[in-house]
């Protein structure tokens, strides 16, 4: 499966979120952040190949 790294816009917390979709089309997905305990905007950093 495909991974991606995401980053916080809000607090930074950076963290890995396995889904198969390309999210590198959308350069930022609006998700639960667990440092900010709410949901936030991320940013797209990476794809991780295994
Ligand atoms: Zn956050």
């Amino acid at each position: 499966m495909t991974r991606w790294r995401l980053e916080c816009t809000d607090c930074g917390y950076k963290w890995i979120l396995p889904v198969s979709y390309r999210l590198d089309q959308l350069g930022m997905i609006y998700h639960y952040c667990r440092g900010c305990r709410k949901s936030t905007f991320h940013r797209v950093l990476e794809r991780i190949e295994d």
